[in-house]
């Protein structure tokens, strides 16, 4: 399950919406591993397509610098689909790498439902998980 503060869920819609109908792509961070995400950090898409993402390796590193100075982790990681349900494409199952990661995948598609979902991937099977709203700022 992942537990998410709706200040997050917001910011990370947003910015799903402002690069629409480009995939956005990004990060939730939080204080431990798999925990709760207590903050979005939006990353550039650096396929810059409509269907596909990827970080940007030189982006990626410094905020994986970042993140190891400040001690925080990587809690999930986000994209978005801008012409297709919220469900991991066979690419997004082959880039999920680490079982303990959540993956989100928001779907701007007018007629989404639901908008977002949460997976785990582990060894190329997917499962779905909860989301719990919590609301307020985190
Ligand atoms: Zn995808």
């Amino acid at each position: 399950m992942l537990n998410i503060h709706s200040s997050v869920l917001e910011a990370m819609l947003e910015h799903a919406q402002a690069d629409h109908p480009i995939e956005a792509c990004g990060l939730l961070v939080g204080t431990v591993s798999g925990g709760k995400p207590l903050r979005v950090v939006p990353m550039r898409n650096a396929s810059n397509s409509k269907d596909a993402f990827s970080f940007d390796s030189r982006e990626y590193l410094g905020v994986w610098r970042e993140l190891e100075a400040s001690g925080d982790a990587v809690v999930a990681i986000y994209h978005s689909h801008t012409a297709s349900q919220a469900y991991p494409s066979r690419e997004d199952v082959l880039f999920a790498q680490d079982p303990n990661i959540h993956h989100v995948i928001v779907s701007t598609l007018p007629d989404a439902s639901p908008a977002v979902r949460s997976f785990r991937v582990n060894q190329g099977v997917v499962v779905e998980e909860s989301i719990r709203l919590i609301s307020g700022g985190a």
